[in-house]
């Protein structure tokens, strides 16, 4: 029940109404049995420098940005994390008595949202499709994982060896290579883990896929798609049909919205995927 004393956060962007961090928040509040509630705002770019501005005044404990405030917001902000920096994005924003502090937990969510399966990606290769911003997360977060290579297909090839250049200059990672698409049956063949970072297969192209029916999974893969609406892309079909074993970015998405959870409460929060499953 919303009291007198309930802390407020929400989630800003432009559009918003379709978020799904209202829902996913809220259920998070829920299963922690926290006094507070979480709302989403549309603001638009013109007005970000004044919503921001009164978040404090307001007493609103913290927000998640999305698009398309994520690199703007930094300018607005007292301090930044060191992954902010290195990111050049942020989306958790918390105000104090003396600003704003900025952090991202995208990178995070999708390092807890593999659990055990951290382990496979120790020395093996992987295919990653894409190189947006998701993209440049997950980059960050394969650093960390000591894998041996990565390679990016990107359909703009441009946008990949950029990637692939600030990469070895924000975080020093320097085993990404780029590669065409006719090369891209041979990568994934060459890889153990293939990762969709691209929005290739959202809703509503649910049967968009940027690898055919031919493409060669087996069941030594692990695919994971960074898309949870569908739950079930056609990349993942394909790849699960074909003995491989699959992930969706639901738990991605949960696991950094408890991140962001975290920051706000100062709180430990922990949940396990069977508890995230069922939301
Ligand atoms: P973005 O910065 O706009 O990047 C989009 C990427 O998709 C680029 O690599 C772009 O290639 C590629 N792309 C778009 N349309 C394409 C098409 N028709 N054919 C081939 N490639 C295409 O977007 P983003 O923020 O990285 O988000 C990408 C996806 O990740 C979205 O589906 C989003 O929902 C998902 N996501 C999920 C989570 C989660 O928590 N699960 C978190 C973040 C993002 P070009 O460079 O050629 O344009």
């Amino acid at each position: 029940m919303i009291k007198g004393s309930t802390d407020i956060y929400a989630v800003i962007g432009d559009p918003v109404e379709h978020s799904l961090s209202p829902l996913m928040q809220n259920y998070l509040i829920k299963l922690f049995d926290l006094d507070a509630v979480y709302a989403a705002c549309h603001v638009r770019s013109k007005d970000l420098k004044t919503a921001l501005a009164g978040l404090q005044a307001l007493n609103i404990k913290g927000i998640n940005v999305t698009l398309p405030h994520k690199i703007k917001v930094r300018a607005f902000c007292r301090t930044v994390s060191k992954d902010v920096e290195t990111l050049g994005a942020a989306n958790t924003i918390t105000p104090d008595e003396t600003g704003l502090c900025a952090d991202v937990t995208d990178h995070a969510g999708f390092l807890e949202s593999l659990g055990d399966r951290q382990s496979l990606f120790r020395g093996n290769a992987v295919c990653m499709l894409g190189a947006g911003g998701a993209a440049r997360s997950i980059l960050y977060a394969l650093s960390q994982l000591e894998v041996d290579r990565v390679s990016i297909y990107n359909r703009t090839r441009e946008n990949a060896e950029q990637l692939i250049r600030e990469a070895a200059q924000s975080f020093g990672f320097t085993s990404a290579e780029s590669v065409a698409q006719s090369e891209l049956n041979r990568t994934i063949e060459s890889s153990s883990i293939v990762i969709n970072t691209t929005s290739v297969g959202m809703h509503p192209h649910i049967e968009a896929t940027l690898c055919g029916d031919d493409a060669p999974f087996s069941r030594r893969h692990f695919v994971y798609d960074l898309i949870y609406n569908p739950l079930q892309t056609r990349l993942l079909r394909t790849a699960k049909s074909k003995g491989a074993f699959v992930q969706n970015g639901l738990d991605m998405l949960i696991f950094q919205g408890l991140q962001s959870l975290r920051i706000w409460t100062g709180q430990n929060l922990q949940a396990d995927a069977g508890a995230t499953k069922r939301m």
